[in-house]
């Protein structure tokens, strides 16, 4: 029971979840930075306008001849205006610091220079309103209402800054007002009482509407975060495999496509290797089928760390039988390569008693390059490279084929 309440819903695509009090807090953390980043935010969108402001009223007070009065006003008022602006473009500087600055400390700061600003608003009505003509005290008393309403959407996501500026800046002159008009005194009081319920119920809808749309941002973010795990995962399953870790046919026969469109474009060679182990499946009946599957690691060990070039791709295509796409290479530079993999299949000196040709286990390669072109195809591209491995099997094994390719008849 005292779980459920503590807890609160959070309503995605009509499904509706119990947040568990640790994430909760989590979330309600989260939510109060996002509201405090919101509440700096829109401090730099009205500091210009609190400039203008102080400055007309200094520019009232010295067009009535007090001069001490209106510059000590305004030197006041500027300089809370502008510790308020520094403090907000430090934490905007700090935002990403580390460790992460403590949002409640910087907002209890905001707040107290925010109360301070509401201050010297009220004073600028309580001290110059009196020596000003009506006129000018209307005016004084327009901007004061003007500023605490403008204050609702820049400062309502955090009520108790909100009310830290409202209160001094409208209430000391209305009462003021409120006891200069005494007869009038009970009409003022009931305006400003359903003035000040109105703006009451509006900030408490707003903070409502936007601390719900602030945790559902937080979960949709944290969804789309363990989707994005999830697609990465899949990728990898679907395109990599599960026993070498190499790529896989369906990855190599996408890259083949792939390749072979860009070295048309770019008139640049594609070269291919068809590596297949020599006499697996005595290695198999001889080791037995888990030390099969060991030896195929290894073989793609050795394979992976034998290719040197960025584009260069290898993959396990069948059981014992890998390929290799080279781009932009040719005969001899795909030659090297495939007699680098023999040459480091030979020092890796896998053990291989039921072989005909060595003691260790070797490999047959097929090699086939070409011109990507519209007379050949990357399927006879494979298709040359595959009959050169066959031509190594039947020459004897543990050796490297060169194959030719056939155009495609016209
Ligand atoms: P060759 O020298 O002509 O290539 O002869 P080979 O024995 O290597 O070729 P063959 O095609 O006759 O046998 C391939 C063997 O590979 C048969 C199969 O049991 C084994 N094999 C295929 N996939 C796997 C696998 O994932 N794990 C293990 N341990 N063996 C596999
Ligand atoms: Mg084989
Ligand atoms: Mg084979």
């Amino acid at each position: 029971m005292e779980h459920c309440a503590s807890s609160f819903k959070q309503q995605v695509n009509g499904e509706v979840t119990i947040a568990v009090p640790d994430q909760q807090q989590e979330i309600e953390q989260w939510v109060f930075r996002e509201k405090v980043k919101i509440l700096f935010g829109n401090f730099r969108l009205s500091w210009i306008l609190s400039l203008l402001v102080s400055t007309l009223f200094l520019h009232l007070s010295l067009a009535a001849g007090h001069y001490a009065v209106g510059i000590g006003w305004w030197l006041t008022a500027f300089a809370v205006i502008m510790a308020r602006h520094r403090l907000v473009t430090v934490f905007f500087r700090k935002i990403d610091s580390i460790p992460l600055p403590d949002y409640r400390i910087w907002c209890r700061r905001f707040t107290w220079l925010t109360f301070l600003t509401g201050i010297v608003w009220g004073a600028a009505g309580l001290i110059m309103g009196p020596m000003l003509s009506s006129v000018d005290q209307v005016l004084i008393f327009l901007v004061l209402i003007g500023l605490s309403g403008g204050a609702i959407p820049l400062l309502g996501i955090h009520k108790l800054t909100l009310f830290a500026y409202i209160i001094p800046t409208v209430v000391p002159y209305m009462l003021w007002v409120a006891m200069a008009l005494l007869d009038k005194l009970a009409i003022i009081l009931m305006i400003n009482a359903l003035y000040m319920i109105s703006i009451l119920v509006a900030i408490a809808r707003t903070d409502e509407y936007i601390t719900e749309s602030l945790r559902l941002k937080y979960t949709l973010e944290q969804r789309t975060e363990k989707l994005q795990d999830a697609n990465e995962k899949l990728e990898h399953m679907i395109l990599v495999d599960a026993l070498t870790q190499l790529y896989n046919r369906r990855y190599f026969e996408r890259q083949l496509d792939m390749e072979w469109k860009k070295c048309h474009r770019e008139s640049k060679r594609l070269a291919m290797l068809v590596i297949d182990i020599d006499f697996f499946k005595a290695y198999n009946d001889h080791y037995g089928h888990l030390s099969g599957d060991e030896c195929l690691k290894s073989v793609a060990y050795v394979l992976s760390n034998s290719l040197n070039r960025p584009g260069d791709i290898i993959a396990r295509i069948g059981g014992e039988e890998f390929v290799a796409l080279l781009p932009d290479s040719d005969e001899a530079g795909a030659s090297t390569v495939a007699e680098t993999i023999q040459h480091n299949l030979r020092h890796a000196r896998i053990p291989h008693a039921a072989s005909e040709v060595s003691d260790f286990v070797t490999v047959s390669t097929g090699l086939a390059v070409t011109y990507p072109s519209d007379r050949v195809s990357a399927l006879s591209l494979f298709t040359a490279a595959d009959k050169a491995l066959y031509r190594a099997k039947a020459a004897g094994r543990n050796r490297i084929v060169v194959g030719e390719l056939e155009p495609l008849e016209s």
